[in-house]
């Protein structure tokens, strides 16, 4: 999650074009969840694997992975790493799992003195409309070492990066017996988020699909922990910007929560005149602002929010689960339903 909230807000005018062309292709969508299949996936999403991971991602080892920084490389050959284990490739079209992201692009205009860095991929093959891309995405850096200690970020976001692992995980054993999802799922490790969310600006501006084909964008931020409205039950995730853009992705949102997950949903954040302004400060936000529907899986701030003490040992790895799992269901859905959902409203 990023710091500034009203930091390098732009506003795109192809927004009404993307929504006009897809308003023409507009099909009837079915409201039905799509398999039943779903729930021994969703299982292998686990509590233990999910904390193996985060210990290891938001070790003192990987020194904050701040953008470019060493640290912040060792965090993602272990994401590679994982992939490789799991027989999960890099996307079809890429040469590597890695996609560079060049310092120029990120220090243009914020007279930062970044490094080059890299966005990390990994990609499942939909098996009946496999360039139909849904993307799940999620920050694996942080902001490094200050005065000698190191922030581990363990919620922010490492909770986003082991969830990415687990989902990646989920989808690839479905497709290995014979239930892959029909569209394909681009996994997105982003950098640069926590510097202005430069590494989700970066892969918008080039994607390696087109943004056309880009069904929806589900990205978790910081789903590890709960905040203060939130003291007596950790069962609860905030989604933000769900109905922005698509009436179905908000349903989807809905119905696989109350058919599998059982978490509240709660909607405080997603009211566009909240001060916080959560929904401009993670990466959805630079699909949202190309047109491209959002939802943003987040659990709040926080006392350790950015400071040293957002360690392993705090996270709630229950809520964490089932958030994760959440994420899943939701990216299941929009992968396997007959129609791909449908942008019917102008994201304002
Ligand atoms: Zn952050």
């Amino acid at each position: 999650m990023n710091q500034f909230p009203m930091k390098k807000i732009k506003s795109f005018g192809v927004l009404s074009l993307l929504i006009t062309s897809c308003l023409v292709a507009q099909t009837k969508t079915s409201s039905k969840i799509s398999t039943s299949n779903e729930v021994s996936y969703i299982n292998t999403i686990t509590a233990s694997e999910l904390k193996t991971h985060l210990s290891i991602v938001a070790s003192d080892s990987m020194e904050g992975r701040d953008t470019g920084s060493e640290g912040q490389k060792k965090a993602a050959r272990y994401l590679v790493e994982q992939y490789k284990k799991e027989g999960i490739p890099f996307p079809k079209g890429a040469d590597s799992y890695y996609q560079k992201v060049p310092a120029a692009f990120m220090n243009q205009d914020s007279g930062e003195n970044l490094p080059d860095s890299a966005n990390i991929w990994a990609f499942i093959e939909g098996s009946e409309k496999p360039n139909e891309i849904v993307v799940v995405s999620a920050h694996y850096d942080h902001v490094g070492i200050k005065n000698g200690e190191v922030y581990n970020g363990a919620d922010d976001d490492g909770s986003g990066t082991v969830s990415l692992l687990e989902i990646a995980q989920a989808f690839q054993k479905a497709k290995k017996e014979g239930h892959g999802p029909k569209r394909s799922i681009l996994i997105l490790h982003m950098t640069g988020e926590e510097h202005g969310l430069y590494g989700s600006s970066y892969y918008s501006e080039n994607p390696l699909f087109p943004i056309a084909n880009t069904v929806a964008d589900v990205n978790i931020d910081m789903i590890g922990r709960r905040d203060e409205f939130h003291k007596k039950s950790n069962n609860y995730v905030y989604l933000i910007g769900s109905d922005y853009l698509s009436t179905d992705l908000y349903k989807i949102c809905e119905d696989v929560n109350s058919k599998y997950i059982h978490l509240n949903l709660d909607y405080k954040f997603n009211d566009r005149n909240d001060p916080n302004r959560f929904y401009y400060r993670s990466d959805h936000y630079n699909f949202a602002k190309h047109g491209i529907p959002v939802v943003f899986l987040f659990n709040g701030v926080h006392a350790d929010y950015h400071q040293a003490t957002d360690e392993v040992d705090k996270i709630e790895f229950d809520a964490l689960t089932k958030r994760a799992q959440l994420g899943f269901s939701i990216a299941w859905e929009l992968a396997n339903r007959d129609a791909r959902i449908v942008v019917d409203k102008d994201g304002n």
